[in-house]
């Protein structure tokens, strides 16, 4: 039989996870926190399961997360979306992406993706009979060239796809950038989907612009975020989806048929959670500080590197290291140096090899003194 992805292997974070599992190397891989999520958290879904709450939870998500998401939205980004029908809860962000896709794009539609991108949405794009059309960021930051942008829309043209803070690269979007977006797609049908899912993870005294704070956009757009990364609790697989009601009816039916609902006292235990709006608001410090724990143990190894602006990722160029291709050199220092790393070039359709490589600083100090302290050696 014909495979469907014919280019698709497994995916980068398991390969490098296996591979860092296998060599007992310091996992600064895929990305996902090596401490506990809060301990409340896992009193609160245990309470949910001894008192019984472990049916199928309602299609669209518990009312209670939905309300606590639609409060929190109201709060942060000044528009507060309507629970019954502008709210879906996933089993994930990418649960969310994929069926945010699956119910806009039609075959031939293109849709736009900024290179390198998290490595979930070209498939899905695929999939649907789409045509991805690629658009890389700037170096050395980053940054979108809207006017390359501008040169890549068409009459077929279906979607956008942007994520803000930027995995891999760390990069933030402004509100310059989406009044640009804005201003694009103005005339046109064309929709948005935003993956917001490291809303929280902004450093340096910047902020977070949600494309929910536009109202040009918010009207034609699919927003997604991931309690995984909020709460530390990658392995719960809980996420969302905000749009209007008309994209949110369409995202809905194929959550429906793709999941239908999502782990009912996960839900529960995080509606109540969301009450500690501590956590959250304590979040851009909490991973500022591991950011500049692990910058400090980069600055005495050979990799460059620019701050990260957001999520909890760092890149680093390794140009004065070696030669090799990212994928060869994230393999070797898994195996010999016992670090492992994501190779930027798995982002990139065409594996784009410009010396980065990724690493996730979501962990211990202790994790990230250890993995410095191998690094300067290289
Ligand atoms: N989008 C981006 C940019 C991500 O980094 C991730 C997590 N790796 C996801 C989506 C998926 O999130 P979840 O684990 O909630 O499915
Ligand atoms: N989002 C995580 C990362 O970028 C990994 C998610 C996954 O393993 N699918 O590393």
């Amino acid at each position: 039989p014909t495979s469907k992805l014919p280019d698709i292997g497994s995916s980068i974070f398991s390969v490098m996870t296996g591979l860092a599992n296998a060599s007992q190397a310091i996992n600064l891989s895929q990305g996902f926190p090596d401490f506990d999520c809060p301990e409340q958290l896992v009193q609160l879904a245990a309470k949910y399961m001894h008192e019984g709450f472990n049916q199928y939870a309602p299609m669209a998500g518990m009312p209670q997360l939905r309300h606590q998401i639609s409060l929190k939205t109201g709060k942060l980004y000044g528009y507060q979306p309507d629970p019954e029908t502008e709210i879906t809860v996933t089993s994930g962000a990418t649960e969310a992406l994929h069926a945010a896709i699956t119910a806009v794009v039609k075959p031939g539609d293109e849709v736009v993706v900024l290179e390198p991108c998290y490595d979930s949405y070209v498939p899905v794009i695929r999939l649907c009979g789409g045509v991805p059309v690629f658009v890389s960021l700037a170096l050395p930051d980053f940054s979108v060239d809207w006017d390359q942008v501008k040169k890549r829309l068409s009459s077929r043209t279906r979607l956008i796809i942007i994520n803000t803070p930027h995995n891999p690269t760390g990069a933030i979007l402004t509100r310059q950038d989406m009044d640009i977006l804005a201003n694009l797609i103005n005339s046109t049908d064309i929709l948005v989907l935003s993956d917001e899912v490291y809303e929280h993870m902004v450093f340096d005294e910047q902020e977070h612009y949600s494309v929910l704070q536009h109202p040009g956009l918010r009207e034609r757009s699919f927003v997604v975020s991931s309690f995984g990364k909020t709460y530390h609790t990658t392995g719960w697989k809980i996420g969302y989806a905000v749009a209007p009601a008309p994209l949110t009816a369409e995202l809905r039916k194929m959550h429906q048929f793709i999941t239908f609902s999502t782990a009912t006292p996960l839900q529960l235990a995080i509606a109540d959670f969301m009450d500690e709006e501590a956590h959250y608001l304590e979040l851009p410090a909490f991973y500022q500080a591991k950011r500049d724990y692990f910058i400090a143990q980069l600055q005495a190894s050979r990799f460059e590197f620019i701050p990260s602006a957001g999520t909890y990722f760092q890149l680093a160029r390794y140009s004065n290291i070696t030669a090799e291709h990212d994928l060869e050199f994230a393999r070797r220092l898994t195996t010999e140096t016992g670090v492992a790393a994501i190779p930027v070039s798995a982002f990139y359709h065409d594996k784009t090899d410009n010396k980065y490589l990724r690493f996730c600083f979501a962990k211990s100090e202790e994790t990230l003194k250890a993995a410095g302290e191998r690094l300067a050696k290289v």
